[in-house]
């Protein structure tokens, strides 16, 4: 893996050192800061590859600092994760369009952690496309765009790949139809949200030949969910 420089930035010394340590031990850079006023002057020099930036700060909230980022021209194109707490948070960036490039939802894995990153990097370039995602005994090349169970090939669709993708660097959550277009989709793009139902269930079907169709959930109301557990 090349040198990839991860910025934290987050108020709370524990979860601070617990990023920082979990970031290190995946082969990343990290540098971190308290607030945005001190990370600010560390966009300068050398830049970040990605900002991990929590929602609630003192001073300037992530969320606006992430918004400031994103519309300015020189530090607009760096990558952003977003960490929320579970419930209003959640539900607040959901809703509104900060620019940021994912979020992820206080209390997560460091495996999930580290997932959001790769695909982050990989969507924006900073990291090669090469790498496997395993889940539940579904393993995904996302150089070679193939999906395989025990070393069979599945055949996928671009999108159905780009769902199953998804799935497996977001596990265990569950999403609705319109954040699953959303971020499979494309926001720019219309499409009912029974299309998501069509993939689904496509993808279920092929799933279903492995004996693995348990993987996706239905959230009776909600929507999605991709879980090795019932
Ligand atoms: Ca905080």
């Amino acid at each position: 893996m090349p040198e990839i420089n991860v910025l934290v930035v987050e108020d709370e010394e524990a979860i601070r050192e617990m990023l920082t340590l979990v970031l290190e031990q995946s082969g990343f850079t990290v540098s971190s800061a308290t607030d945005a006023q001190m990370a600010t002057p560390m966009l300068e020099g050398k830049k970040p590859d990605l900002i991990l930036l929590d929602w609630m700060l003192p001073g300037i909230s992530g969320v606006d600092w992430a918004r400031r980022l994103k519309k300015g021209e020189s530090h607009g194109d760096i990558p952003i994760i977003l960490v929320t707490a579970r419930g209003e948070e959640e539900d607040k960036v959901r809703g509104l369009d900060v620019g940021a490039d994912d979020y992820i939802t206080k209390p997560f894995s460091p495996r999930e952690l580290i997932a959001r990153i790769r695909a982050v990097l990989r969507r924006t370039g900073k990291l090669d496309k090469g790498g496997k995602l395993e889940l539940g005994g579904v393993t995904l090349d996302t150089e070679q765009h193939r999906v395989t169970v025990e070393e069979t090939e599945l055949a996928v669709s671009p999108t159905e790949f780009r769902l199953l993708e998804f799935f497996l660097t977001h596990p265990g959550r569950v999403y609705s139809r319109t954040q699953l277009l959303d971020q499979v989709w494309g926001r720019s793009t219309y499409i009912e949200e029974r299309t998501v139902d069509v993939h689904i269930r496509r993808l279920r079907k092929i799933l279903a030949e492995h004996q693995r169709e348990n993987l996706i959930q239905t959230v009776r109301g909600f929507g999605y969910r991709f879980s090795e557990s019932l």
